[in-house]
């Protein structure tokens, strides 16, 4: 079995197979497709090892009625086939019946604990289940949708609709502004004591990226900015955005809070940050590396 889609690291796509039912009906009987079970927006894990991800084998499901049309094919990773498959109450504990040294936790707390492969692939599988079941009826003409090319499209049968759906991340933009040799972080209240983090906020129907970014610092510290430039993207898929990473340049640094949107926002030298490193979001966000990037900056003295 070949990969047959291109990717920069990770997971391959091969969404060209996803149209090819009987491709995608043996592969995920294949032996060495494995599958990932998500029950109510939970994952299988390994007890003994905390950080550890379950994978299923097409054998697991014998039990089951032929899962192959609801399964989601997500691609392949290290040349195995993965496979998402949405399970109910009764087959998630027929599942865990057969598997001792496992259980079910919620994805959004093992989500930070996975190494990038599990990380990848079990967010993706949770994203994919819970669109699924956010669009089981057509917003056109409501009626039930059924799942397509491979668990990638949700198709309404009405011969008069026939609308399509398609799984999508809404874009926002999350920003690194500095000013001379200080860059602006902000708090909201709803993170752990003490984080501060680089702003964001979601682009705007009809709006470049570039044009959010001066709107949306504008609106939340009443600061303008100038030379704003993209830096790189990452997907967080809960609750479904695609961030864009951009860096600007701060007009003048006097901050006007809108406390409807931010706790506190603050002017922060390299050393305060290096000084404090508790302050800091999360390793694998973006926000920690566009952080992270200004901090050993060419700029940085
Ligand atoms: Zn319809």
């Amino acid at each position: 079995m070949k990969r047959a889609s291109a990717c920069i690291n990770g997971l391959a796509r091969s969404s060209l197979h996803r149209s090819d039912k009987r491709w995608i009906i043996d592969t995920f009987h294949d032996e060495t497709s494995r599958i990932i079970p998500v029950h109510n927006l939970t994952v299988l894990c390994d007890t003994t090892q905390e950080s550890t991800a379950v994978y299923l084998a097409p054998k697991d499901f014998d039990a089951f009625s032929d899962l192959a049309d609801s399964s989601i094919f997500l691609g392949f990773y290290d040349e195995i086939p993965y496979f998402a498959q949405d399970i109910n109450t009764d087959q998630s504990a027929l599942i865990l019946s057969q598997k001792s040294h496992a259980a079910f936790n919620k994805l959004r707390s093992v989500i930070p604990l996975l190494d990038t492969r599990d990380g990848e692939l079990l967010t993706l599988a949770g994203f994919m289940s819970y669109w699924h079941a956010r669009n089981q009826y057509c917003g056109k003409c409501g009626t039930k949708t059924k799942s397509s090319n491979a668990g990638h499209v949700r198709i309404c049968p009405n011969d008069s609709c026939k609308e399509s759906y398609f799984p999508s991340m809404d874009p926002a933009v999350i920003m690194l502004i500095s000013s001379g040799q200080r860059c602006l972080l902000g708090r909201k209240n709803e993170w752990r004591a003490g984080m501060y983090s680089t702003l964001a906020g979601f682009v705007e129907p009809g709006e470049k990226a570039e044009d959010a970014v001066v709107r949306e610092i504008h609106e939340e510290v009443g600061i303008h900015v100038e030379n704003v430039q993209y830096q790189n993207s990452q997907a967080w898929l809960f609750p479904g955005s695609l961030m864009l990473g951009f860096t600007a340049v701060a007009k003048e640094e006097q901050i006007i809070l809108d406390t409807n949107e931010l706790d506190d926002a603050r002017w922060f030298t390299r050393q305060e940050i290096k000084s404090n490193p508790h302050i800091l979001p999360h390793k694998v966000s973006i926000a920690y590396k566009l952080i992270m990037d200004w901090i050993n900056g060419s700029e940085a003295k």
